[in-house]
């Protein structure tokens, strides 16, 4: 199975080593985020689901060891982080209780300042390898929604929601981007494939299926703008 680029997220308020990082990451076929604050780390990690994250500890915001423990104790089925986001520390603190400490909070590998590229590039290709085989890799989170691309399984708080095929091509189609509305012509010919007259009508009974399957705790999923299409989300997710 061919797999989409790495999105690996940078966080490090050095501009420098920052731009050296994107430029050279990218130059290497990565997707990359970069955040300059723990603060903006965090936002991503929320809204744009990197694959990892290179971490400078010292931030201006908040220490990086506290940054990492806020991925690990993120809550699985109601959080929008990955708790298993695979996070290496680069970091120029650089004895071994620094490293320990790094270790302790969760990080999955730490390299010290002044780094070589290239070992530093190694260690990104071996994280990414072991996370992407683990199972749930690639699993998508949209607040308490959470969609594996694999198994095509689906669960809303932890529970297993059972969706047609078509059901979940659409719930994939609008989780893309869960705040844009997707007019009806985009959504027939992204799941259905064509554009044919009376065709709203089937798009029209499936998003209704797909909302009430997704309705059991009062959430808006799969809201309907009338008159255009449909998004997945009312507004943001608490
Ligand atoms: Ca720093």
């Amino acid at each position: 199975m061919e797999l989409a680029p790495a999105t690996i997220l940078v966080v490090e308020d050095e501009p420098i080593t920052r731009a050296f990082l994107v430029d050279n990451l990218t130059a290497d076929g990565f997707e990359l985020l970069a955040a300059e604050s723990a603060a903006e780390a965090e936002n991503l990690m929320e809204s744009a689901y990197p694959d990892l994250a290179i971490l400078d500890l010292g931030l201006p915001d908040r220490d990086g060891l506290d940054l990492i423990r806020r991925v690990r104790t993120s809550g699985r089925e109601a959080g929008r982080i990955d708790p298993d986001l695979p996070l290496l520390v680069l970091s120029g603190r650089a004895t071994d209780l620094h490293r320990l400490r790094g270790f302790d909070r969760g990080c999955d590998d730490y390299v010290t300042k002044p780094f070589s590229y290239h070992e530093l590039r190694a260690r990104v290709a071996a994280l990414l390898r072991r996370s992407r085989v683990r199972p749930g890799a690639g699993r998508r989170r949209i607040g308490p929604l959470e969609l594996d691309p694999v198994s095509r399984r689906v669960w809303l708080y932890g529970d297993e929601v059972t969706l047609s095929n078509k059901e979940y091509a659409l719930l994939c189609a609008l989780a893309a981007d869960p705040i844009r509305v997707f007019t009806r012509e985009e959504l027939l010919r992204g799941v259905w494939g064509f554009r044919a007259l009376g065709a709203t009508r089937t798009l029209d009974s499936h998003a209704f299926r797909l909302r009430r399957k997704l309705n059991h705790k009062g959430d808006r999923f799969v809201v309907n703008v009338w008159g255009v299409g449909y998004r997945l989300l009312d507004g943001a997710v608490s």
